[in-house]
């Protein structure tokens, strides 16, 4: 098949919702085969209906090491080894000072960070040489947004491992950067706006944060995803592209200083 990952094989966790789904379909698109992983059976399910052409879906939790080392051994199994990794998968979650448990806080932890470096350890024997890893980063590392502690940790703890792997990975040519997304329109803001009134209230308060003046779609991401996953970012490594709108540097181009 033909496509800029024509003959290539990638593995995307959280490939069942939001910015994995969209990624996991433009990678199909292009030519690749593709497993994705995800704890919820029926979207797993749908998903793979969708994309049908070979892609297999993994009910994996992400927390547990097991299940991460299954899921890569599945995908090998499947497609052999890998081209391109997506570490994708994560949680919100609010753990504002004076009122948050330790449960609370470790399972952000957990999950957005700890998971992440399982998750690449469980994929990095199993990469092919000059394969591309890409972990899913935030602008929640320098925003500074009250209430996002831990979150902002993980992430700001994704981008630092992400250069530690880009070192251990070197001698194999195998490059490691993130994709960092500002406010993308996915079901993770279910928790912060349950109601369809409650997300366009946020969706106004964060587009007028942005100097384009509007939230992202996933699909904005999955093309920078593709464009770190093919040849053409041949040369990219160990760094961080920001998919924000601009939203961390240039905040003078924010709606109340226009005017
Ligand atoms: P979604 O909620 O749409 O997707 C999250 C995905 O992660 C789902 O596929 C979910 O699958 C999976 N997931 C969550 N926990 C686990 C787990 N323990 N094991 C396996 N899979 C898990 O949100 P997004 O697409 O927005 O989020 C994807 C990534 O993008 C996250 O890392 C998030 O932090 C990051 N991000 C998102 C932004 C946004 O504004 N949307 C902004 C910046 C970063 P399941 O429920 O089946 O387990």
């Amino acid at each position: 098949m033909a496509g800029r990952l024509a003959n290539k094989t990638a593995l995307i966790t959280g490939g069942n919702s939001g910015i994995g789904l969209s990624t996991a379909r433009l990678f199909v698109a292009e030519g690749a085969r593709v497993a994705i992983t995800g704890r919820n059976q029926q979207t797993l399910d749908e998903v793979a209906n969708e994309l049908s052409h070979g892609v297999l879906a993994i009910k994996a939790d992400a927390t547990d090491v097991d299940a991460l080392d299954a899921a890569v051994a599945a995908t090998v199994g499947k497609f052999g080894r890998l081209d391109a990794l997506f570490a994708n998968a994560g949680i919100g979650g609010t753990t504002p000072l004076g009122g948050t448990t330790l449960k609370a806080f470790e399972e952000v932890i957990r999950t957005n960070l700890t998971a992440v470096f399982f998750t690449v350890q469980a994929a990095a024997p199993h990469l092919n040489d000059n394969a591309s890893v890409i972990l899913n980063g935030s602008v929640h590392t320098a925003l500074g947004m009250p209430g996002y502690a831990a979150y902002a940790a993980t992430k700001a703890g994704v981008t630092g491992m992400s250069r530690v792997f880009a070192s251990e990975l070197a001698p194999r040519g195998i490059r490691v950067n993130v994709v960092a997304p500002g406010a993308t329109r996915t079901p993770i803001w279910k928790g912060a706006a349950p109601t369809p009134e409650a997300m366009q209230a946020l969706d106004a308060r964060v587009s007028s944060t942005s100097p384009l003046g509007r939230m992202g779609e996933p699909d904005e991401v999955a093309k920078t995803v593709l464009f770190l996953a093919s040849d053409d970012s041949s040369n990219v490594n160990a760094t961080e592209i920001f998919v924000d709108g601009g939203m961390l540097g240039a905040r003078m181009g924010w709606a109340i200083f226009r005017g």
